[in-house]
């Protein structure tokens, strides 16, 4: 029994994937699942599979060359960040498909494809305005062409992705602009293209009203699948559950402290000033043994009723524990549902045991 950890229930994350791959398919639309916030687990990989995800697909090679490792080399594997040029030629090797937008890279990935003998599919990213990854529309047309005239590499598809950076929204009005995009490249090539993929979990919410635009026949799915949210409405998703994941850190100081510190005020650990916090008088604190190198201390949710956070520094959780009900005891662990960002944290940190739980 080792603390911190992170509890991962497989059946709950299969659960997700089959309420969100069910939905995709009645709309003819494919779901590649997102491991990056999970670093590639692979019984996370595993239950996202078994939940019928058509792909996997990961930010990272190594993420992805993990995945690769163990599940052989059929399954259809694509890299989510644009390629670094100089991981091109690894990025043929291990991945089937790569997210796209500028050709000097795009003609590295062809070349490494012909010295390796290798098909390599290109998905053209199209800024729709959320100003991270991807041309802007007027480009797409002749780059796709380009695109289309090289040997190894071929263009899949056209994709986008939203509501990463500027948290602009799918709508029926912006994807639909996406699938004209590729209509019109579909005639000027005299083909069809495999994929218009319509973006991330913030997508969903489209399908669920039936306002995605016919056309779009791929989505890439990460956190709805792994934490039952609707990242768009901000609200949990239908037919999924928010407990897949559970972490757990031990209590190492329990004792009555005032609520505002004493003496003259500095900086805190990360070189931040604190804010005067507001004064509760005496207040039964907690000290977790945990800290911003396992978890971001924002995304926790506490389970146990009357926990509340009060901050971290990099090995020390603050708890207030004074509305706690339950018996608490030195060496008991607290429990804790997250957020994306606090899972990304535990599951990238070496400090955190992974559990897996058949529950
Ligand atoms: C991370 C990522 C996704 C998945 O996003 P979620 O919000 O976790 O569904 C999809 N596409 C790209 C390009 C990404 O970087």
């Amino acid at each position: 029994m080792t603390y911190p950890r992170i509890n991962i229930y497989p059946k709950r994350i299969e659960e997700n994937a089959r309420a969100i791959t069910d939905l995709a398919r009645q709309n003819n639309i494919g779901i590649y699942s997102v491991t990056k916030a999970t670093c590639a687990n692979i019984e996370v990989a595993k239950a996202m599979l078994a939940g019928g995800v058509e792909g996997l697909a990961d930010s990272r090679l190594l993420n992805l060359m993990k995945l690769r490792s163990h599940f052989g080399a059929d399954l259809p594997l694509l890299l989510l960040r644009l390629p670094m040029l100089s991981e091109a030629e690894g990025v043929v090797r291990i991945a089937d498909l790569s997210l796209n937008s500028e050709m000097v890279t795009i003609e590295a990935l062809s070349k490494a494809a012909t010295e390796q003998g290798k098909e390599h599919g290109i998905v053209l990213m199209v800024d729709l305005g959320d100003l991270r990854e991807g041309l802007w529309p007027d480009k797409i047309i002749a780059t796709g062409q380009k695109i289309d005239r090289l040997a190894g590499a071929y263009l899949h598809g056209l994709g986008t992705n939203l509501t990463c950076y500027g948290g602009i929204l799918p709508t029926t009005e912006n994807l639909q602009k996406l699938i004209d995009l590729a209509t019109e490249l579909e005639e000027r090539l005299g083909r069809k293209l495999a994929w218009i993929s319509g973006g991330n979990s913030s997508s969903l919410h489209l399908i669920e009203k039936g306002q995605v635009p016919k056309g779009i026949n791929n989505l890439r799915i990460g956190e709805t699948m792994l934490l039952g949210n609707d990242t768009a409405l901000n609200c949990p998703f239908p037919g999924t559950r928010a407990d897949a994941f559970i972490f757990q850190a031990e209590l190492i100081e329990i004792q009555e402290k005032p609520s505002v510190p004493i003496g003259v005020v500095g900086r805190d650990a990360f070189g931040r000033i604190p804010t005067r916090p507001e004064d509760r008088g005496i207040r039964l604190r907690g000290i977790l043994a945990a800290g911003e190198q396992d978890i971001y201390p924002g995304g926790l949710i506490p389970l146990e009723e009357g926990v509340e956070i009060v901050g971290a520094s990099s090995d020390h959780l603050l708890v207030d524990l004074t509305n706690c009900r339950q018996e608490l005891k030195i060496g008991a662990p607290l429990s804790f549902t997250v957020a994306y960002g606090s899972l990304l944290r535990a599951m990238t940190s070496p400090f955190v045991s992974k559990v897996v739980r058949q529950e």
